[in-house]
């Protein structure tokens, strides 16, 4: 069986590994031209569903490999005041990691040097009695038992697949970018926020070598395109709205760097569809604002599940049907998790109706 898998991001790369361990042949093919021509992210907090997904994926000596890299924060989430007076704190049961998302990617494609492709855009694919067929914006064709849409929140695949399926905005931006770790150590929880009126709020976590700081607010109270303009100009604009707040607050943003605005998404919980030899996972199924930190943990658990799936040697259409049930029970749960946690504490606009 050929696995055709369409976007090398974290769940991409995830399966590919799980079914090379388990002796599939995988492709995987990836726009981007190559694997280091843009920033992926900084931090990413891994709980036990990621965690056990990342070391069954990456098998015993590179998962303790990429152990050494990772940082233990407190099992703990903290909200304070803008004078930083705790309103809540709560423990969180389980493991927690904090990763470097570059390092995890690292980690992960190593060895899969071979069965990447750079450079190729899926438009669209075209599924026969035993094949699909996907097609690439530079006019070649891919053919496999499998397709995989690994292709994140704007997904080709899905928009094809399940056209009723909906992305919507959030009302929220975020801001997301580092802080000296020095300047943060006695936050070392798995996130804290400083929660100010109108919804703004500064999350910081550490990893083992540096700080994330992020500033999320209502998308009306930002200027139309943060994304043009410089990081002085959205340091200052971030200092007028936390104009007033702890004195502490202020020096850890004065050292703020490396900072990108992103709109915040989610998509639409839908009712289960008839399963094919095309197939979803991660934020191409179910992306979901960070509220909750879930959505690389679920990218994660889908790879390996869907890994299992198909190396189960049972009847392909009713191994991806368990494995979509799955995939989309505990995905869209998060969505509405992520919603709900994004709405009390980030003001994110409820989830339309289905
Ligand atoms: C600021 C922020 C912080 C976050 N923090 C956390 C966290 O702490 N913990 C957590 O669990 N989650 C977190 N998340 C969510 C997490 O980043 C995503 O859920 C995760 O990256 C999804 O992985 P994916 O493989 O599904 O998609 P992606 O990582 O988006 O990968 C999709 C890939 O597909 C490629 N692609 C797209 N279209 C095509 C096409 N047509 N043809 C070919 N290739 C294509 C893309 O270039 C990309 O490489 C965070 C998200 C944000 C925005």
């Amino acid at each position: 069986m050929r696995v055709i898998v369409i976007g090398a991001g974290l769940g991409g790369l995830a399966l590919a590994g799980g079914l090379r361990r388990s002796g599939i042949d995988v492709a995987v093919y990836e726009r981007d031209p190559s694997p280091v021509v843009r920033g992926q992210g900084y931090r990413l907090h891994l709980s036990d569903v990621g965690i056990d997904a990342a070391a069954s994926v990456l098998g015993p000596g590179r998962w303790s490999a990429f152990l050494s890299t990772a940082h233990t924060p407190k099992a703990r989430f903290i909200r304070f005041d803008t004078e930083l007076r705790v309103l809540e704190e709560h423990d969180f049961e389980g493991r927690h990691l904090a990763v470097d998302r570059q390092e995890l990617r690292d980690t992960l494609l190593a060895d899969l040097d071979r069965v990447i492709t750079y450079g190729k855009h899926l438009t669209a694919f075209r599924t026969e009695t035993e094949h699909v067929t996907a097609h690439f914006e530079d006019g070649t064709t891919a053919t496999g038992e499998v397709l995989v849409g690994a292709d994140g929140v704007n997904s080709a695949v899905r928009r094809q697949y399940l056209p009723h399926a909906r992305v919507v905005g959030t009302g929220l931006t975020q801001l997301y970018g580092k802080i000296p770790r020095r300047s943060a150590e006695d936050l070392d929880h798995v996130f804290s926020a400083i929660t100010g009126s109108g919804h703004r709020v500064v999350g910081v976590a550490l990893t083992r070598d540096y700080a994330t700081c992020s500033f999320s607010a209502r998308t009306d109270e930002l200027p139309p395109e943060p994304h043009h303009m410089r990081q002085h100009q959205l340091r200052s604009l971030v200092a007028e709205m936390t104009y007033g707040w702890h004195p502490r607050v202020q020096r850890m943003l004065a050292g703020w760097h490396e900072i990108f605005p992103l709109a915040l998404r989610t998509s639409v919980p839908i009712a289960p569809w008839a399963t094919t030899r095309v197939t979803l996972l991660g934020d191409a199924a179910h992306a979901m604002s960070p509220a909750a930190g879930a959505g690389a943990n679920l990218a994660l658990q889908d790879a390996a599940r869907l890994a299992a799936a198909l190396s189960g040697g049972g009847p392909l259409i009713s191994e991806l049907r368990s494995y979509e049930r799955g995939m989309a029970g505990s995905g869209f749960a998060a969505v509405r998790a992520s919603a709900a946690n994004g709405a009390r504490i980030l003001g994110q606009d409820p989830l339309p109706a289905c």
